[in-house]
């Protein structure tokens, strides 16, 4: 398997979603993963599940999903207004979405890669902005290329690999939007193909990656989709406006 569609951070936002999926079909895939948030911030919480169900291989639940199931700690962390939109999808839930939200995974692996929400040590929810954050994943990352979600910012780290006792290096690795970029050969590598349903880097264009991993190579990849739906809908079901704002600008 060659070609692995990598998509995160989708929350219930259904346009951004079938746009990305469409763009799956058209570049072709051989697996698709989710790395998870299905749910949360935006209206469509129920038919993304049902969608991302149908369409990925493997999906890792995030910290939005575990939320919606009652993990209090997790729930007690998210700002009010994200709060708000756990307790707008439990009341869209069916239990048989419920029992989706159960069956994610805390961790994957689909074909050599590893798949976690955050990150892959203790703290699963860390976020990887940095490459200093990113350290403490590739301590635990089982394998020798990962993926996350959750920063909502597409971006690669790059660890060198250890030949004597000093630390392995770790950077970032430049990404370019809708470019394929050869992944160095050597060392390790954690990449995170940004937000599907709520980018967070100023481009709100809906953001996955595609991952070659026979040619070695990533894409990012960014797909326009009908914002003014999403922010109707979001205004209709009464959620808080800051979650249809942020989406106009990406942020
Ligand atoms: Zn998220």
């Amino acid at each position: 398997m060659a070609r692995i569609g990598l998509i995160s951070d989708i929350h219930s936002n259904l346009e951004a979603l079938q746009a990305v999926l469409a763009d799956t079909e058209r570049v072709g895939v051989d697996r698709l993963v989710c790395l998870g948030d299905v749910v949360g911030y935006g209206p469509d919480p129920d038919a993304c599940l049902d969608l991302v169900a149908q369409s990925c291989d493997a999906v890792v639940r995030g910290n939005h999903d575990e939320a919606v199931l009652g993990q209090e700690a997790v729930h007690a962390g998210l700002h009010p207004r994200a709060q708000e939109a756990i307790e707008f999808t439990r009341s869209r839930l069916s239990p048989g979405h419920l029992m989706l939200l159960e069956s994610m995974l805390e961790l994957a692996d689909v074909d050599g890669l590893s798949l976690a929400h955050g990150s892959f040590g203790p703290r699963r929810f860390l976020y990887l902005y940095t490459a200093r954050a990113a350290r403490e994943a590739f301590e635990y990352l089982p394998t020798s290329i990962g993926a996350v979600g959750h920063t909502h910012v597409p971006a690669a780290f790059w660890e060198s690999s250890s030949s004597d006792a000093r630390l392995p290096e770790i950077r970032p690795f430049p990404l370019r939007a809708n470019e394929t970029v050869e992944l160095p050969g050597r060392g390790r590598l954690i990449l995170n193909p940004g937000s599907v349903g709520q980018p967070r880097d100023r481009n709100p264009d809906a953001s996955w990656a595609l991952y070659d991993s026979e040619a070695h190579t990533v894409q990012i990849r960014r797909v326009a989709y009908d914002v003014g739906a999403v922010q109707s809908k979001i205004e209709q079901m009464g959620l808080p406006d800051f979650h249809a704002l942020r989406l106009r600008a990406g942020v």
